[in-house]
């Protein structure tokens, strides 16, 4: 039987963690900070903004939730970045994306000074990260990293094949493998014959946007499967093709009318040693990391090490 890697069990961990070292912060009259920002009205931005807003009242974290219309301009938002960078009390600044398409979200999220920039999205940070240098590492792909180590899963000398290579999470999280050692191998959408290629990982990281892309034939039996996709699926057809026969499913399914699927059939992971399940799996650890983050932030802003 496939091991599940439970994200819930490891969220809490680091959760708990974080709420130590914000008590021992506070014992030096240090009070981390993070400013989330919330541009429009999309649904499922407003209840992960305010997931983690509420994570960060759990584990002692102070919050500013910071909300602006649908019509916001680059601007206003690059105004308000610049405000949020020059408050003390802030040390992290999350702006959720995506942002309204009159916005250049490049330019708003270039201006998050880099000691805040939680998200780790910044160049500077992308850069300290390849360099292996001290800095802020994206959530999701740090999440990755946890999950694997706190599982006991080897990860050095391992061949690791991440497929996606966005900036938010392909490229990091092979960054973040390479310096757990692993052999790495990015794929994307003009890799050529991508099965030959994931069918030689140990660990496999899906992160590519698509409803079960990665299927049972694609897996090297016994691997680690890593599916970072989070896909909303409410067609019957879809639903039949995935969960077919699972009644905790169709119970979700017949009650909301959807379900999520990640990037890897789930029947790929029957074959698998251990895997990330949607949800339940990659998704808990990105708040989790941004608690941690924003700790980080503030003792590095500090220069507190310890
Ligand atoms: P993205 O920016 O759209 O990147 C998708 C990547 O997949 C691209 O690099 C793309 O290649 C590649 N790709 C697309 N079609 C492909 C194909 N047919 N074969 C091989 N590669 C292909 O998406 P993202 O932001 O990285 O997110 C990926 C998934 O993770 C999404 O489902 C998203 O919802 C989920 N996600 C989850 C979390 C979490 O907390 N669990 C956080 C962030 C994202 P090209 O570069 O060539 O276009």
């Amino acid at each position: 039987m496939p091991r599940i890697l439970d994200g819930a069990t490891i969220a809490a961990a680091i959760k708990q963690e974080v709420g130590e070292e914000v008590k021992l912060l506070a014992g030096r009259g240090v009070r981390p900070g993070l400013a989330a920002v919330l541009v429009g009205s999309v649904p499922a931005s407003q209840i992960y903004v305010r997931n983690k807003v509420k994570i960060c009242g759990e584990v002692g974290i102070y919050s500013d939730l910071i909300t602006r219309p649908e019509t916001a301009t680059t601007a206003e938002l690059l105004d308000l970045v610049a405000s949020l960078n020059a408050r003390d009390e802030i040390d992290g600044i999350l702006v959720q994306l995506p942002l309204p398409k009159q916005v250049d979200v490049k330019a708003v999220l270039d201006a998050i000074l880099p000691a805040k920039d939680v998200d780790g999205l910044h160049p500077l940070n992308a850069g300290l990260l390849q360099a292996g240098r001290p800095g802020l590492a994206p959530c999701t792909p740090a999440g990755i990293i946890e999950i694997l180590l706190r599982s006991g899963i080897a990860i050095a000398g391992q061949h690791a094949v991440v497929v996606g290579r966005s900036d938010l999470v392909g490229k990091p999280a092979a960054m973040l493998l390479l310096h757990q050692n692993a052999t790495v191998t990015i794929c994307h959408s003009k890799t050529q014959n991508l099965g030959e290629i994931t069918r030689q990982a140990d660990i496999l990281v899906a992160a590519i946007g698509r409803p079960g892309f990665i299927t049972a034939e694609m897996v090297k039996p016994g691997a680690t499967l890593i599916d970072v996709g989070i896909n909303r699926i409410d067609t019957r057809a879809e639903f039949d093709r995935f969960f077919a026969g699972n009644a905790k499913r169709e119970a979700t399914f017949a009650k909301r009318g959807s379900t999520l699927v990640g990037d890897i059939d789930p029947k790929a992971f029957e074959v698998a040693g251990a895997y990330t399940p949607v949800p339940g799996g990659v998704g808990l650890l990105t708040t989790a990391m941004l608690m941690s983050n924003t700790v980080r932030a503030a003792k590095m802003r500090r220069e507190i090490s310890a």
